[in-house]
């Protein structure tokens, strides 16, 4: 079995814990406003490689990652569940950290159930991008469904795997107090919901769109800075920890 990806990176600082090699997965259907990769989105583009081909890579550094590990993220990771689980199953047969950056737009089925299964008892750390934080939003932000992803962190707080919660921050859209608020209040109940990262929205995809003559429809749309970054994530912690603390038993 080989994967589709669009491009590797050996020393990743940003895409889990400690120094990382990062695949990213080819292919997305998505399609949120504020993605600055829209040159991954196509599904039939990208690298074929294979899992044994992605390890050996990975053997090449792997003293630099001793604090980190394998990144799989994208692209959707989970438009390729097959190979996913095969490379993090091998991965975590060699005592690789994986982690899974993933917007969780995937339904779960009867038919991939099985596979969904497997992948939470490999997965170290799960990466997820809920990108609103309600139904109406989503569906305006991105060309899909909020059910999928919440049914996904439903599934995996479940098998208790470790959960990030990404957010980015886009002026005009998810940068509201209300809607942060609303955030940590639907984010509160997973108690696998371990961390939090809060993204400023930045406009640096723009380019990609313009060589690749997609639309850019979040234009004119200022960047979001550092500090109102920290500003959400405070706020969003804050809800978290005052929804926690009530329904901790008295
Ligand atoms: S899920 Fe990620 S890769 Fe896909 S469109 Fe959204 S931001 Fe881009």
């Amino acid at each position: 079995m080989k994967g589709r990806f669009h491009s590797f990176e050996s020393f990743g600082t940003v895409d889990g814990p400690g120094i990382r090699y990062v695949a990213f997965f080819q292919g997305c259907y998505m399609r949120c406003k504020f993605c600055h990769n829209p040159d991954t989105w196509e599904v039939n583009a990208g690298i074929l490689k294979s899992v044994d081909e992605i390890l050996l890579d990975y053997k090449r550094n792997e003293v630099f990652y001793t604090k980190g590990g394998l990144t799989a993220t994208g692209g959707e990771p989970l438009l390729q569940l097959p190979f996913l689980v095969e490379l993090f199953t091998k991965a975590k047969e060699k005592g690789i950290n994986t982690c899974l950056d993933t917007s969780g737009g995937i339904s779960i089925t009867d038919v991939n159930k099985e596979l969904f299964e497997k992948l939470a008892k490999v997965c170290d750390l799960i990466m997820l991008d809920l990108k609103h934080s309600d139904m109406k939003g989503y569906s305006q932000l991105t060309s899909s469904d909020q059910t999928f992803p919440l049914n996904f962190l439903a599934f995996m707080n479940k098998r208790e795997v470790e959960i990030q919660i990404r957010h980015v921050l886009v002026p005009g859209i998810t940068l509201d107090d209300e809607q942060l608020i609303n955030l940590g209040k639907l984010i509160a109940p997973f108690k696998m919901v371990r961390s939090l990262d809060v993204l400023p929205y930045h406009t640096m995809g723009i380019a990609k769109y313009k060589s690749l003559g997609i639309p850019y429809t979040l234009e004119g749309v200022r960047e979001a800075s550092k500090e109102e970054a920290l500003l959400a994530r405070d706020l969003i912690l804050d809800t978290i920890q005052k929804e926690r603390a009530l329904k901790q038993p008295k």
